[in-house]
């Protein structure tokens, strides 16, 4: 999608640094990092927000959490715990609007969130 700067990470088009990827998702490091480990796991193909998945979309949800948990593992979290987070619309604090979870580790981590 134009303009969107998650799409052009996904055509290469802006570096990042890329952990994993296979053909449906792509996971990297979020360049304003908010805990020792933050990955960002997203689809490969431009959707908004969780509101806008449809019932098709069921697979792709379920792969993205998956991909959260390989990333987990890969990084040493599964036994610490870590957090899955995405923001959903401009209030939650969303401020790029092409579908990604946060995989948030390696420090304590309170609730609730700010
Ligand atoms: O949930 P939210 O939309 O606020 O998260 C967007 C995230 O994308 C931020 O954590 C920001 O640091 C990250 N980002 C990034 N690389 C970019 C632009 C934004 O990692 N080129």
């Amino acid at each position: 999608m134009d303009n969107c700067i998650f799409c052009r990470i996904v055509e290469g088009g802006i570096p990042a640094k890329i952990v994993y990827q296979d053909d449906q998702v792509l996971a990297f490091e979020d360049i304003n990092a908010q805990a020792p480990v933050h990955i960002l796991v997203i689809p490969k193909r431009h959707v908004a927000a969780v509101q806008d998945c449809r019932e098709g979309d069921q697979a792709l949800l379920g792969h993205l959490l998956l991909t959260c948990s390989k990333i987990a593992g890969m990084k040493n979290l599964a036994e610490s715990g870590y957090r899955i987070v995405t923001n959903t619309g401009a209030e939650s604090g969303q401020t790029v609007f092409h579908l990604h979870l946060h995989v948030l580790g390696g420090r304590h981590m309170t609730w609730p969130p700010g």
